[in-house]
């Protein structure tokens, strides 16, 4: 099951990247939202890492290992964002399939449902100040670089610099989402919480791709 290796892999890298930044998460969703960004992202991604290393331990195929991942991250996250990056992980899970050799292709096609996901499930558009500012430019980029031809590794790591790019230039804007939504004007001139946690982490999963 050389897929489902490959995702928990990135999973752990998932873990460790939020475990390091978990207090500038917080700090970030303290300043106009509940702060609670940091402690939600480690409960979650702690949960779906254990459930990824039983699916994996028991022989599961990747699609089976993302839907664990996906279900104990949402159950044990807790708010907005939990939810959401359950709704993604399924998606994601639901397009690649169980199969053993995913193609650049599917996984951008994976990541394309996880976009269509978040937002039929969160009604968030660009400009709105929350994940989906990041989301949308990763999965655009990740789709136009594998068209042209690029591997999964070399568009994945161009699809996360467009991520990291999106989730600064969010300062700038105001939330029109979420719990940040009643202190907007606090908001401005720091990064929406939820895009810089997305970005961190397309970026530590292209570390494990490479
Ligand atoms: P909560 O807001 O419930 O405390 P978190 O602090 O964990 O949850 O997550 C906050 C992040 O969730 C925000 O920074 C934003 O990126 C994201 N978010 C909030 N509402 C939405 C939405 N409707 N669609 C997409 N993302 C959202
Ligand atoms: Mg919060
Ligand atoms: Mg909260």
């Amino acid at each position: 099951q050389a897929a489902a290796v490959t995702a928990l892999a990135a999973i752990e890298a998932v873990l460790a990247v939020i475990e390091e930044n978990a207090d500038e998460l917080g700090r970030i969703d303290a300043v106009a939202g509940d702060g609670d960004h940091g402690v939600g992202m480690q409960r979650g991604a702690r949960a779906a890492a254990a459930a990824a290393r039983d699916a994996q331990a028991k022989g599961a195929g990747v699609e089976t290992l993302l839907v664990s991942a996906a279900d104990a991250w949402a159950d044990r996250a807790g708010g907005t964002s939990g939810a959401l990056w359950g709704v993604m992980l399924r998606a994601l899970a639901g397009e690649v399939g169980d199969t053993a050799a995913p193609t650049a292709e599917s996984v951008s096609a994976g990541v394309t449902a996880a976009r269509t996901g978040i937002q039929s499930f969160g009604k968030a558009e660009v400009g709105d100040k929350t994940m989906v500012d990041a989301i949308v430019p990763f999965t655009d980029t990740l789709a136009a670089e594998v068209a042209t031809g690029k591997g999964l590794t070399a568009a994945w790591s161009t699809a996360a610099d467009a991520a990291t790019a999106a989730a600064r230039e969010t300062a700038d804007l105001l939330p029109r989402m979420g719990r940040a939504r009643p202190h907007a004007e606090k908001s401005l001139g720091t990064p929406d919480a939820g895009a810089h946690s997305f970005a961190l982490i397309v970026q530590s999963i292209a570390v494990v791709l490479t």
